[in-house]
């Protein structure tokens, strides 16, 4: 028998403190593509689908949390595998198993046994694997065959992938069952995103995806707000970021809401620090008013 989480009347809090919210390895046993977290983000556990065992990103962002100098594993998804994996992750999650984990011990057992969702994301792009629709389609039948009917599928993604047919497919898989796409945008302009981001991809196409895929149903924007030499974002760029959100929604896209967050963990790249929780509050508080948009800020 399915577990079947109890609906909580008031969403349990989700603390930075935990072990499992600080510790967001994207390894777990032996498995190759499958982990579990406590996600702020998704407001208890995830469980990740790393469709980038080879850390292959068409990004290099500045805050990448990536360790590329040591090889990654698996340069194809093997879905058979993903699929023992998953399967058993959910399983031990419902049975109390990840609870009883010392890394998992500080946080109240129900948040470790409820998946909240199922998100692909890990040591690169997950829209750059080829069959991208094939993945959301495995993971459908897991959620279908485990009955759970309330976790969610998200993709993780930096955007630049979303004009692919594969991935346009399988968005529309997602569509039908309980999708959110969390999708990147740290800049308004091309120099700084050229800065932070370090990407290849041109930033005109990113907007386009962004935009496309905003019309075709609601998305999530994640954006990492940061210092880069001691300087926070200036008004001009923060700017030119609110009108790129604005340009979106003029365009017919939804927005449901902004994810503003900063740097958590260790950087490779020194230079690039972290904001205080008032710094970040009071970009959100631009954003907000330059946008009318929600905005969830993660300190
Ligand atoms: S998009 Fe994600 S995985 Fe790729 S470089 Fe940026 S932070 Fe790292």
């Amino acid at each position: 028998m399915p577990y079947r989480p109890v609906v909580a009347e008031q969403p349990i809090a989700i603390r930075n403190t935990w072990t499992a919210v600080r510790d967001h390895a994207r390894t777990y046993q032996d498995f190759t593509y499958v982990y579990p977290v406590i996600s702020r983000r998704s407001r208890g556990l995830s469980i990740g689908v790393n469709l980038n065992p080879d850390k292959v990103c068409n990004f290099d962002c500045v805050y990448c949390e990536v360790d590329r100098k040591t090889p990654g594993k698996a340069r194809t998804v093997d879905l058979a595998q993903v699929r023992d994996e998953l399967l058993w992750l959910i399983d031990h999650a419902q049975s109390g198993g990840l609870a009883r984990e010392p890394k998992f011990a500080d946080a109240p057992p129900e948040v470790s046994r409820e998946v909240r969702d199922i998100a692909f994301s890990g040591d690169g792009e997950p829209t750059m694997v080829h069959d991208f629709d094939a993945c959301v389609r495995c993971v459908a039948d897991i959620l279908r065959e485990r009955g759970l009917d309330r976790t969610k599928i998200v993709l993780i993604t930096d955007a630049a992938g979303l004009d692919k047919s594969s991935v346009k497919r399988g968005l529309e898989l997602m569509d039908g069952h309980r999708g959110e796409i969390w999708a990147k945008l740290d800049a308004g302009t091309e120099p700084y995103y050229r800065l932070v981001n370090r990407s290849a991809v041109k930033f005109e196409r990113i907007l386009s995806n962004l935009r496309e895929t905003a019309m075709a149903r609601p998305i999530v924007i994640q954006s990492l707000f940061l210092k880069v030499r001691g300087e926070t974002m200036s008004a001009v760029e923060l700017e030119a970021y609110c009108g790129r959100l604005r340009e979106i929604l003029a365009a017919g896209g939804r927005i449901s809401e902004v994810h503003a967050y900063t740097i958590a963990r260790p950087v490779p790249e020194p230079w690039a620090t972290r904001l205080e929780p008032a710094e970040l509050h009071a970009l959100a508080e631009v954003i907000r008013q330059r946008t009318g948009l929600t905005v969830e800020e993660f300190p």
